[in-house]
């Protein structure tokens, strides 16, 4: 058999080392948030301390009503202030420097997962008025030793606050819809029946823009599967939250590969099938194939003299989904042909991959020297998720039994 042939590089290198050398200096931001979390225990210390004037003061009896109050609103305006660092700290890191890679950590704050940067103005916006409220209800309190002109300012600076929050989250309706339109855009592919799915994508005017129906023939699924229809109970164990999350598909915009592993019948290609039917319907371009099949396709490709072409025709697709990998092994040059497709997408597109055991023993399925560095990309930045539990299918035969 001929050997692989090397994938094109990059247009240019100098252009490619420049635009990483730019990309890597977005670190130098890193250690600013971690300033950032010095101050926030400048604000626990500052918490507790007023909490401890407050209950020294209760016990003397030298508290009036209105100075408890006043002294509350002062920490809650701490708390505040401090829930406004963490959403700086966090989301700030997470858009502007690195994924911090919790993979969906039980404990996430629910607007982590959905973060960018004009959701994070609008939440720092409402954060903030949130503060303002809170100082305009103290001065209120404390309306006696509150000056005309303080109070005058103060409740005009808090409408300024609540009116450029309502612009901010006016304005990243119709940004967000632009991005979605863009990404859509550059998502667009040629439209091929299913049956015909193994023939590289060609090119196609941007009018006839498919729709999610024509994207879901194209994908050639075995079976229309929704995420919806996915019994989250049958599994005995499984990380419904992971498979929550990557239902809203943020590994696709990413690029993240999401690896399906259990025993037969336990639902992986239904839920790998929903992910790529709710890709379609978000106008992403989804194929799917057995692994069988796309060690043919590659391999007929590779035959041919094209395989750097069909890999970059691949592109067109934002997620493929190679499922039932371990139910034949693979040769060495099989798998360098994988290895061809995993390092080809690596970080720019995703794979959805369904398989029967755990990574740690794909050297089982994966033979060659290509095998270790395969499994080693297609793990990095990937969501596994394992599912353990009875067949499905063998609980549908029992019940048909029992009836
Ligand atoms: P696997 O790929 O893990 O072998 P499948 O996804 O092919 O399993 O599932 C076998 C059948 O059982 C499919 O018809 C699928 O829709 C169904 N199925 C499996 N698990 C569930 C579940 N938890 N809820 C609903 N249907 C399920
Ligand atoms: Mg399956």
């Amino acid at each position: 058999m001929p050997s692989v042939q090397p994938i094109s590089s990059d247009p240019s290198p100098t252009t490619t080392t420049l635009g990483y050398a730019l990309f890597a200096t977005r670190w130098l931001q890193a250690p600013l948030y971690f300033g950032l979390v010095a101050a926030q225990g400048v604000y626990v210390y500052k918490f507790f301390n007023e909490l401890w004037t407050l209950v020294l003061r209760c016990v003397t009896g030298q508290a009036t009503e209105t100075y408890v109050m006043l002294a509350v609103l002062k920490l809650v305006d701490v708390v505040m202030i401090a829930n406004l660092l963490i959403m700086v700290i966090v989301g700030g890191y997470e858009t502007f420097v690195s994924r911090i890679g919790l993979q969906g950590h039980r404990d996430q704050p629910e607007w982590l997962s959905h973060v960018n940067s004009n959701v994070l103005k609008v939440k720092l916006a409402t954060a903030i008025v949130g503060i303002s409220s809170v100082h305009l209800l103290q001065m209120f309190v404390d309306v006696h030793h509150t000056s005309r002109h303080s109070l005058l300012w103060g409740t005009v600076i808090h409408m300024a606050f609540i009116a450029s929050a309502a612009i901010l989250a006016y304005m990243s309706g119709p940004m967000a819809a632009q991005a979605e339109r863009q990404h859509a855009h550059r998502e667009h592919t040629p439209e091929e029946p299913a049956e015909k799915v193994f023939v590289p994508a060609q090119a196609a005017s941007r009018e006839d823009e498919p729709s999610a129906e024509q994207r879901m023939r194209a994908a050639g699924f075995p079976a229309r599967k929704l995420l919806e229809d996915f019994d989250f109970e049958h599994p005995r164990s499984f990380d419904r939250e992971t498979v929550a999350r990557l239902g809203k598909l943020d590994f696709v915009t990413a690029g993240r590969n999401v690896v399906f592993v259990g025993p037969p019948g336990t639902g992986k290609t239904h839920l790998a099938v929903g992910l790529g039917v709710r890709a379609c319907q978000a106008g992403h371009s989804v194929l799917f194939a057995s692994a069988a099949q796309w060690a043919a396709r590659l391999a007929g490709a590779r035959d041919a003299g094209r395989l750097a072409q069909e890999l970059a025709a691949l592109d067109d697709h934002a997620v493929l989904i190679v499922d039932e990998i371990g139910y034949t092994p693979f040769d060495a040059e099989t798998t360098a042909l994988f290895f061809q497709l995993v390092a080809h997408r690596y970080e720019r597109a995703s794979l959805i991959v369904t398989g029967d055991r755990p990574l740690g023993r794909w050297d089982e399925i994966f033979g060659g020297p290509t095998a270790l560095a395969m499994v080693d990309r297609l793990a990095h930045h990937a969501e596994v998720v394992r599912i353990d539990g009875d067949s499905y299918r063998m609980r549908r035969a029992t019940s048909a039994w029992a009836d």
